[in-house]
């Protein structure tokens, strides 16, 4: 009997811990609980998935025979399929191929990559940043370098029977595989006492890596070799980084420039002013010319982000935005009119002509 991926249903990897098994589970048998799907079967049928795979998961002895021979039970009461055996697409190849049905060996295999989010602050992406942070990944058995076989004599793989191969799929697409339990081998010796054959131990790593200057949100970090350990011989996959930038409410970012919105009084944009408008690094005196009007654009060179792989930044870019004043006293509005009267600028016929 063919029995599921228990590791997939809990969605978990092979190299999860027992804290890891027993999370996954809780979050997936809170969420399809009948209690709390009354009536929906999908949710029953999962329910009671994730409970089986929970049961072997968390079960060391259980574990140790579903990962070396694909059962619970163990080896034993797994009966080797008789008789008609479907369309063999490997025989097929085989004999195509002019092979002689000899076992494919398990190649060596790389290990899985893992990904990773991590937010930084506005502050730390323009300066760049030193992290540190642990991840659960796992490494290479020390005792058996990986083969997951202890000391001992070898035996006659119990998985495959010593074939070396086995049956994947069902009826038609039947297909022989390398068998996982002894690489290939047909023989295997004893399960390595330390990770119990898996090949690799969970570990608990810390990771410490240079943010650079400038990173930018989604951008990704490869730390190689930072992700799972391979198999059989393979490289260790990598750890990828996800970087979120938090953002700082003044600006708006795109690219290496930076763009925010100058509020100038109707006097300042009239008679020109140097005001103040904060940078990444503290503020930086722009100059608004006098008779500045609303939606110009006010550049600081160089104020913006850094520029990746290179010593110039980005710019800082200030639209201006001209804040009408709001008087309430009779001398304001005395002075505002005499003003409008001195400076009548026909601003209507300039824009549209005589009507
Ligand atoms: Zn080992
Ligand atoms: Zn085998």
């Amino acid at each position: 009997m063919a029995h599921p991926d228990y590791y997939k249903i809990l969605g978990v990897p092979r190299s999860a811990s027992p804290e890891d098994i027993k999370k996954a589970y809780k979050k997936l048998a809170r969420k399809h609980h009948p209690d709390l799907n009354q009536g929906d079967a999908a949710s029953e049928s999962r329910f009671k998935d994730i409970s089986v795979a929970n049961e072997v998961l968390s079960d060391p002895e259980k574990r140790r025979n579903y990962d070396q021979h694909g059962d619970p039970a163990g080896p034993q009461s797994q009966p080797m399929p008789e008789g008609f055996s479907g369309f063999d697409i490997g025989d097929l190849f085989g004999s195509f191929m002019g092979g002689q049905g000899s076992p494919r060996r398990r190649g060596p295999e790389r290990g899985e990559d893992l990904q990773r989010l991590v937010r930084i602050s506005f502050q730390d992406a323009f300066k760049g940043t030193r992290l540190s942070f642990n991840v659960h990944r796992t490494e290479t058995c020390l005792t058996c370098h990986g083969n997951g076989e202890g000391p001992g004599e070898k035996t006659t793989c119990r998985a495959c029977n010593g074939k070396g191969q086995v049956e994947r799929g069902s009826g038609f697409f039947r297909q022989k595989e390398p068998c996982e339990a002894c690489g290939g081998a047909g023989k295997k010796g004893p399960a390595c006492p330390t990770c119990q054959g898996r090949g690799r131990n969970p570990k608990q790593d810390t990771i410490t890596v240079n943010i650079p200057q400038g990173i930018e949100e989604g951008q990704k970090l490869r730390l190689a070799a930072k992700g799972e350990a391979g198999r059989r011989g393979g490289g260790p996959g990598d750890l990828f980084l996800q970087i979120e930038v938090e953002k700082d409410p003044r600006f708006e970012r795109r690219g290496a420039n930076l763009y925010l919105t100058l509020p100038v009084s109707y006097t300042e944009a009239a008679l020109g002013a140097k005001v103040d408008v904060p940078t990444p690094e503290g503020s930086s005196t722009i100059k608004v010319p006098p008779g500045t009007q609303s939606g110009a654009k006010l550049r600081l060179k160089e104020k913006g982000m850094p520029l990746p792989k290179s010593t110039h930044r980005g710019d800082l870019f200030a639209e201006v935005k001209v804040v009408t004043p709001t008087v309430q006293d009779e001398r304001s509005k005395e002075l505002l009119r005499e003003l409008g009267e001195l400076n009548d600028q026909h601003l209507r016929d300039q824009a549209w002509g005589q009507p």
